[in-house]
């Protein structure tokens, strides 16, 4: 199947990072509080309450705007979307309907094939965020629901794409560049829990469209399509038909489910909201200034540090990230910008992934004083990566923390400081620990210096293992090629 047959289209809902809700004075900071404690008669629905509109969300949502490349319309509107359900205490949302924020915009992502590939964007609007229901007990018994309103009211923004996706893959390279832009905005915290929520549209040419509902991590984006885009491809392959229909995404078992055997119009009754009047916003858009956005942090990257390209998008594709790379060689960027750009982009995040923590873990002084260790030729590449292990592990478990230095000098890392150990007289040698160490491995291998000497390649390699073991890893790979080449050629 032929990848231009797939189709995906996103709408997302992001919570906007403001201190209060969209229309009281309640705080947004909840996560650890307990349960209906950030309420009042407003986001609880009370009878007589009346909306007041933060303007800060407003700001935010139109900074967003601007950013995707949207127009934002003269006037834009608030309406009441009715429905009932225990999370929403009102008995209907206020959201923006026919009338939104912004239309018309595009953001640019890597494509499957390399290049730059714009997926547009239909449509910003401005709503309200329903309470939260958590969910006790189990099937068999004691099942019962508990509502929570504290998250009721906090301002969210819906971005609906066009269909222009055309994998999995690519829904979550959007995903991640949304994510990227909006923390560059500072209107969105990523690393709070239930910040984002997708509901994406996933359709193979000529079939029907089924809407895959509650993924609410960015790589469940990737997982809940991906099931789903097999889940219809074997239905074709056996001759049977896509159903439209909406599917859950269940996280915890990577399978989306239906959740009706057929989709429902539903009627929410939309009308405009009368206690609040339409937005007149055009007044305060030539007040919304962008900061840098990632593609031109990117394009800084390589032009300021010589960052790859591939480095730069990974560097500049999470805000943290690309400051903590920006932190780490300011103290030297001539002497440390190529250092850090593949020991960040390649061992780090590794390293952090590996370890489930997140780049606020790593101190970025330390981080330097590591480079510059590095970049010294006091250690070698693999006891850099040694040292990072400590220093990680360390964090992790919080255990009191070493400076690079402080690992190098307990584990005795320095190059050639394996001399203690390694070396055994070395009269021939001069006293070099590293020919010490060739020769007693030559001495210890005739056979595979004979090997090598009839042009088996493999010997050679086979040396170099037995020296990496005798020095412990601390030898710089390249030198002891080097050395051991010449060696054998004395040999000779
Ligand atoms: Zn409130």
């Amino acid at each position: 199947m032929a990848e231009d047959e797939v189709i995906v289209g996103l709408e997302v809902h992001c919570q906007l990072d403001t201190k209060s809700k969209l229309f009281c004075g309640c705080s947004t900071d909840y996560r650890s509080d307990a349960p209906n404690t950030h309420v009042c008669p407003v986001c609880l629905g009370l009878p007589g309450a009346m909306p007041v509109l933060n303007k800060r969300s407003i700001e935010y949502a139109m900074r967003v705007a601007k950013a995707l490349n949207c127009s934002v319309l003269e006037e834009s509107e608030f309406s009441r979307k009715n429905y009932f359900y225990p999370d929403l205490d009102k008995a209907y949302q206020i959201t923006q309907y026919d009338k939104p924020l912004a239309e018309g915009g595009y953001l640019e992502i890597e494509s499957d094939e390399g290049g730059e590939k714009r997926i547009r964007i239909t449509r910003i609007h401005v709503e309200e965020d329903p309470g939260r229901l958590v969910h006790m007990g189990n099937a068999e018994r004691g099942r019962y629901s508990l509502v929570d309103y504290n998250r009721a009211g906090i301002p969210l923004i819906e971005i609906v794409s066009e269909p222009d996706m055309r994998s999995p893959k690519e829904a979550r390279k959007f995903l991640n560049k949304l994510r990227a832009t909006l923390e560059y905005l500072s209107v969105f915290d990523s690393e709070k829990e239930g910040s984002i929520r997708v509901d994406a549209n996933i359709s193979i040419k000529g079939s029907e469209r089924v809407e895959v509902k509650n993924i609410s991590s960015y790589k469940g984006v990737e997982k809940a399509l991906t099931f789903e885009l097999t889940r219809q491809k074997n239905l074709l392959r056996r001759g049977q038909r896509v159903e439209r229909e909406t599917r859950h995404y269940l996280e915890a078992r990577g399978v989306t489910q239906s959740s009706r055997s057929k989709e429902q119009e539903h009627d929410y009754r939309y009308f405009p909201e009368p206690d609040l009047r339409p937005l007149h916003v055009m007044a305060w858009l030539k007040d919304i200034v962008l900061p840098e956005l990632p593609d031109a942090r990117r394009e800084r990257f390589i032009a300021q540090y010589g960052c790859s390209l591939n480095h730069a998008r990974t560097l500049t594709g999470e805000l943290r990230l690309a400051n903590f790379f920006e932190k780490v060689v300011a103290a030297d960027p001539e002497g440390l910008s190529t250092l850090a750009d593949t020991w960040i982009a390649d061992t780090l995040i590794g390293e952090l992934k590996y370890r489930d923590m997140g780049i606020d873990a790593v101190d970025p002084a330390g981080f330097t004083e590591l480079l510059t260790l590095l970049k010294a030729g006091t250690i070698t590449d693999k006891s850099g990566i040694e040292v990072l292990r400590v220093m990680l592990d360390q964090r992790r478990d919080t255990q009191p923390c070493e400076t690079p230095v402080a690992i190098v000098d307990r584990l005795d890392l320095r190059k050639g400081s394996f001399a203690g150990t390694a070396h055994t007289g070395g009269e021939r040698t001069g006293g070099d620990p590293l020919r010490t160490s060739i020769a007693e491995v030559l001495a210890e291998y005739p056979d595979a210096v004979e090997d090598f000497r009839k042009g088996k390649k493999g010997a050679f390699n086979f040396l170099i293992g037995q020296l990496m073991k005798k020095t412990r890893g601390c030898a710089d790979p390249g030198e002891l090629n080097q050395m051991l080449t010449e060696e054998l050629k004395k040999e000779v």
